[in-house]
């Protein structure tokens, strides 16, 4: 018996609370139903172009046929129709059927169909429509698929790369709405979706695809898969996701369009529904989104034209509601990367290896050949430095480490033994102040280790000189790359600087295995690490410790997360630094910010946009007025220089370190991560431009 099957026989949908549960939450539901959505449909955002357009003389409404084309995959047809008069107009995108043709849809040939004619009729209630073709017709010669129907065949061999036709569709759809968003003659944030039979299964899933809330009215789509594809065999398999059973039913994924408006038609006379399986799923939806619309018609497979048109006029009268926050930060895991990571957490778990096995040993290859030195995974950036610094051997000795960074890096010294001390920043720049290193190594005669910290993934050049200070000395270097992976000075990666290098996999960094690290470091010191981080265990084989280390591995599990991100690394610092640039030239009209400089020769992973506020401005009050404009600030690197975290305070109470004070105190973070729109980064820029001026 499938669990589906067991579902069933219990007498529960398979999505149904286990028995005995507590109803989720509503909202958590709608939000799992729409990440499972996004997973089946493995939709990637692709943009549009145009690749020609031809308007038609003379023609009241005005009409323009468009030929776009994305990356080069397929073409996509598509006919706007634009209200007569100045705009900008509301605008619907409709997603016809199967059958239909955009001459007919548009208006441009009379209606073969009752309710065809649906883009004329909304335009002619004052819509700007842009109706797509999506050509099922067109890309395959009809001699060569025997009769059979070519939608069937697409999706058939979409299937076979974890695709489908349906997730086709509907990212063809949801790069038609980031277009007709941004057209001219488009009123901002009045944009809705139609689509009627299995183009209403393209307009619900581009829709269920996107964080903004979009008023939607489906006609004519409406049951449970299971009666609607299994059992009165009048709907193509493509018009659910493969496997969709296993999250949500058809009423479900409407519902999950909560609190967007929702509009639903279905005929009582309509020979592809089932009328008793249309009007429970109906109140199944109702029951989930309490504001939708169900509309039975008396009609047949067609369109409610005036009940559509009233709607859009209704849920498009004004803007959408506020649009989202620009977030802080976001973890940059996109669907595929979500779906490698879940094959290879499944291969663990089949095979049983789920510490210390293949998928480690693949992760320290990939980052060996990126940072370009061996390495080991461990569990964390803080288990990397204590291993490092207990490799070192810093244990009743004095460890430097900067004044400004994280907890961490001077807390590993503290667990592997050591008394810590300070070095200040360099006045003009994110290193550590080679003059202050010069002091405080004169201070201590006992310093075992310097582990200087690349703050924000800046390499700095003062580095060379803190370097040579510490060779002269005969002290070790331990670099905390843990905000570095990637970031380079003339060439010459982090994290082969010093003896050895600690890197941080944690989910805020470059690259998260959700918990996690990196040990960089040469041949015996990088075997010794590795001995470490398993309890300095002889071998596999024997019970036999020969060394004190602890439990510092990485579980398999984590590795399949680390591997999947780290692998694409070029891709993510290619994004940062398209961000990163866009922000350096939009800056230029905020006069008011300055930029740290960023020393010659090194490349920055762009780990942290930071922007230098002028003195006297209250850093809080302006998160605080920013926030209420929908941006949220990064988290600054650091806030708090360690001297005045509490756990040090009192030993420090006397001291002070004057740059890392000033810097912790006077900087910014501007939110920067992977899939930021421009739009995202305007609004920031906008924002700060008001909040300062
Ligand atoms: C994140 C971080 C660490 C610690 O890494 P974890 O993986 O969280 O243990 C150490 N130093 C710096 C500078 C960090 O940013």
């Amino acid at each position: 018996m499938t669990s589906i099957d067991r579902f069933h026989h219990l007498g529960h949908s398979p999505v149904d609370p286990v028995p005995g549960s507590p109803a989720p939450d509503q909202a958590v539901r709608n939000v799992q139903v729409r990440r499972a959505v996004a997973r089946l449909a493995a939709v990637r955002r692709v943009s549009l172009r145009v690749r020609s357009t031809r308007g038609q003389e003379g023609a009241e409404p005005r009409v323009d046929h468009y030929l776009f084309e994305h990356e080069g995959r397929r073409e996509l047809r598509a006919v706007m129709l634009t209200p007569p008069g100045p705009g900008p107009w509301p605008a619907v995108l409709v997603c016809a059927g199967r059958n239909a043709t955009l001459e007919r849809v548009t208006g441009l040939l009379p209606p073969d169909h009752p309710g065809r004619d649906v883009a004329a009729h909304l335009t002619g209630a004052g819509f700007l429509t842009l109706t797509l073709d999506h050509g099922l017709d067109r890309w395959a010669e009809p001699a060569t698929l025997g009769g059979r129907d070519p939608g069937d065949v697409l999706d058939g061999t979409l299937r076979l790369r974890g695709g489908s036709l349906l997730g086709a569709l509907a990212e063809d759809a949801g790069a038609a709405l980031d277009w007709l968003r941004a057209h001219p003659d488009v009123a901002p944030g009045r944009v809705g979706l139609f689509g009627h039979s299995m183009g209403a299964a393209v307009a619900l899933h581009a829709a269920l695809l996107r964080e903004e809330p979009l008023p939607l009215c489906a006609a004519s789509h409406l049951g449970t898969y299971e009666t609607m594809i299994g059992r009165s065999l009048a709907w193509n398999q493509y018009v659910a996701l493969p496997s969709i059973l296993r999250h949500a039913d058809l009423p479900d994924l409407y519902a999950a369009l909560a609190p967007a408006p929702l509009q639903i038609q279905y005929g009582t006379a309509d020979g592809r529904l089932d009328p008793g399986d249309a009007k429970t799923a109906g109140e199944r939806i109702v029951s989930g989104h309490d504001t939708a619309e169900i509309l039975p018609l008396p009609m047949g497979h067609s369109t409610g034209l005036a009940e559509a048109a009233d709607f859009f006029t209704r849920s498009l009268a004004e803007p959408a509601a506020a649009t989202p926050d620009v977030p802080a930060a976001r973890v940059g895991f996109d669907v595929r990367a979500r779906l490698d990571i879940l094959d290879l957490v499944d291969d663990a778990l089949a095979s049983g290896a789920l510490t210390l096995g293949p998928r480690g040993t693949r992760l320290e290859a990939l980052a060996s050949r990126e940072i370009g030195r061996g390495t080991a995974a461990v569990s964390s950036g803080s288990s990397a430095l204590e291993i490092a610094l207990r490799i070192v051997g810093v244990e009743g000795r004095t460890v430097l480490v900067p004044a400004n960074t994280f907890f961490a890096t001077a807390a590993s010294a503290v667990r592997a033994g050591a008394r810590v001390d300070f070095v200040d920043m360099e006045p003009d720049g994110l290193g550590m102040d080679p003059e202050g290193l010069r002091a405080a190594l004169a201070a201590h005669e006992d310093v075992a280790a310097v582990v200087p910290v690349h703050i924000a993934g800046v390499v700095s050049g003062s580095l060379a000189e803190v370097l040579a200070e510490c060779d002269r000395r005969g002290v070790a270097v331990v670099e905390d790359a843990a905000h570095a992976l990637g970031s380079s000075l003339h060439g010459r990666q982090a994290g082969t600087f010093g003896r050895l290098a600690a890197f941080s996999l944690y989910p805020t960094k470059i690259i998260t295995s959700g918990e996690g690290g990196l040990l960089s470091a040469d041949g015996a010191d990088l075997r010794r690490a590795a001995h470490l981080r398993d309890h300095g265990k002889r071998s596999f084989e024997e019970n036999l410790h020969d060394d004190l280390g602890s439990n510092w591995r990485m579980s398999e599990l984590h590795a399949a997360v680390g591997l999947t991100h780290l692998a694409r690394l070029a891709e993510v610092l290619a994004e940062r630094t398209a961000l990163a640039e866009w922000y350096d030239e939009s800056l230029a009209g905020v006069p008011a910010l300055t930029r740290p400089a960023v020393p010659a020769g090194c490349a920055s992973n762009h780990y942290k946009y930071l922007a230098l506020l002028p003195e006297g401005v209250d850093r809080a009050a302006l998160k605080q007025r920013l926030r209420a404009e929908g941006v949220r600030l990064a988290g600054e690197v650091y806030d708090v220089p360690l001297h005045r975290q509490p756990y040090f305070a009192r030993r420090f109470a006397e001291r002070s370190f004057p740059h890392a004070e000033a810097f912790t105190s006077r900087h910014i973070c501007l939110p920067l991560f992977p899939g930021m729109t421009r739009a995202q980064q305007e609004r920031v820029v906008r924002a700060l431009r008001d909040a300062l001026s």
